[in-house]
């Protein structure tokens, strides 16, 4: 396939993107970050035949709606993250993926417990009123009647050990918004992360007895969003929980007023003992070079609330749509392999992707490719990459133009190390942390067509990938992680 053959989309796309971002709040503009997009980006890049053959007869809704229904609740180590695990094996087998197989990863299991409460002592006119939130995934309990204790709020950690003596004592509030001023999402995201990852340590460093986070979404309402944090080794762990955006800027505005605020937080989540579970591994067996590998990812775990359906169900669903795409496309095999594995435990762990790493050491030097499915089921826009020099150039010619953003995605970060150029499918990104990690990443969330597109593309990647002529270039191999 020659990629003339494929047709771009880019002119619509940007102006969907662009117009998306044009009716976000205007910062101030002296404040205002540079573009982090680039203006030559990629449209999404559709095969012909696939596209036609996808849009006929669309399965990854379909998919997608069996996922929610059989699993919606699968974190990993769950008796949902097994239920995932059987789904994904039987829809493998029931598409025609061959060498289909269940990997072994021991995996971390935590769960939320019954109990999750933020009720207000003060101020005192609105003592009693609950606000809205979620225990951060991995946190500790509190005592059993709840921490009840007077909270202060800071925008960082800097602003935190300038206060250090203040938060001693305290319930520490970490208030920073994602930055609407950024067109990336992700990035907006990657810039407030952190006070949901490691606030708690940091915390609990100065002496604070718990620790709540705005939740991470340009949306403003009363919905919590939960998501990974972790315990730093020697650091007394502390209970760590989500507040909802309007929560959140609630208490900050009763600070502000110079009022006292105290509040009572009530959790018992817990974490058991490692449990065995799955990576789901199956193959589109390439015609001529089968040894090399195209690799198509996704994660089949996700959050304990909503249905995970944007994050990571979409993804699971393009994954399994354009393997069956290509097993039934007139197209015949692309040269190359293409490898879907549904990894286990990216949301708090990553036990998947180092398990898939480990056994597979002494083939990823034939890994030409991975490509992960891992921002949603919106409409594609185009691709990620954090490929460079010749396998950046391959990708550009093959998929018509420059990545959107960097990186490809967590669950195929590991293979960095070996030189493995990474992509992932992009999707638009703007609505997408509207229902990330929250009760409203539910089926209806994901709108079907714009998920087949998604598909179709993610098939049509996989299709230029695996059929290039001539040899993939690597990346520069990057530093080993754990
Ligand atoms: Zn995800």
């Amino acid at each position: 396939m020659e990629p003339l053959r494929c047709f771009l989309l880019c002119l619509v796309c940007l102006g969907v993107l662009l117009g998306c971002a044009a009716s976000e709040p205007a910062p101030d503009a002296a404040e205002a970050p540079a573009p982090d997009v680039p203006s030559h980006a990629s449209g999404p890049v559709y095969v012909p035949e696939l596209l036609g053959a996808g849009l006929a007869a669309p399965r990854a809704h379909a998919l997608l709606a069996e996922l929610c229904a059989r699993a919606p609740r699968r974190l990993a180590g769950s008796e949902g993250a097994a239920h995932a695990v059987e789904w994904a094996r039987e829809s493998m087998q029931r598409l025609g993926l061959e060498n289909v197989r269940l990997e072994d990863c021991q995996v971390p299991r935590w769960e939320r417990g019954a109990v999750e409460e933020l009720v207000v002592v003060e101020p005192s006119a609105h003592a009693g009123e609950h606000l809205p939130i979620l225990a951060l995934g991995g946190s500790v309990a509190t005592p059993e009647r709840g921490l009840a204790a007077e909270v202060i709020a800071v925008a960082s950690f800097e602003e935190l050990h300038a206060r250090a003596e203040e938060a001693r004592g305290k319930l520490v509030l970490f208030a920073r918004a994602m930055e609407r001023a950024r067109l990336e999402p992700f990035e907006a995201y990657g810039g407030a992360v952190n006070q949901r990852s490691s606030g708690a340590s940091e915390a609990a460093g100065v002496g604070a007895l718990g620790v709540l986070v705005r939740s991470m979404t340009f949306a403003q309402d009363d919905q919590p969003h939960t998501g990974a944090m972790n315990y730093v080794q020697g650091v007394e762990r502390i209970p760590a929980a989500a507040v909802s955006t309007n929560a959140g800027d609630r208490i900050r505005a009763w600070l502000e007023a110079g009022e006292r605020v105290v509040l009572r937080l009530t959790l018992d989540c817990r974490t058991h003992a490692d449990v065995r579970s799955h990576n789901v591994v199956g193959e589109v067996v390439g015609r001529e070079l089968p040894d090399e590998v195209v690799l198509i990812g996704a994660h089949l775990d996700a959050w304990d609330v909503g249905q995970g359906a944007h994050d990571d169900g979409a993804g699971c669903a393009h994954v399994l749509e354009a393997a069956r795409l290509l097993l039934g496309s007139t197209l015949g095999r692309p040269r190359r392999t293409v490898r879907c594995v549904l990894f286990m435990n990216e949301e708090n762990g990553l036990r998947g992707a180092l398990a898939y790493r480990d056994a597979h050491r002494d083939e990823l030097e034939r890994h030409v490719l991975a490509i992960e499915s891992d921002r949603g089921g919106g409409l594609p826009l185009g691709y990620a990459s954090d490929a460079a020099l010749g396998a950046l150039e391959t990708l550009t010619a093959l998929f018509g133009g420059a990545p959107w953003a960097r990186g490809g995605g967590a669950d195929i970060s590991p293979l960095a190390e070996f030189g493995v150029p990474l992509a992932g499918l992009y999707p638009n990104p703007q609505r997408y942390f509207d229902f990330h990690h929250s009760s409203h990443d539910v089926l209806e969330a994901v709108h079907p067509r714009e998920l087949e597109l998604g598909a179709i593309a993610l098939a049509s990647m996989a299709w230029l990938a695996a059929d290039l002529d001539g040899d993939w270039p690597r990346n520069p191999p990057r530093p080993a992680r754990r």
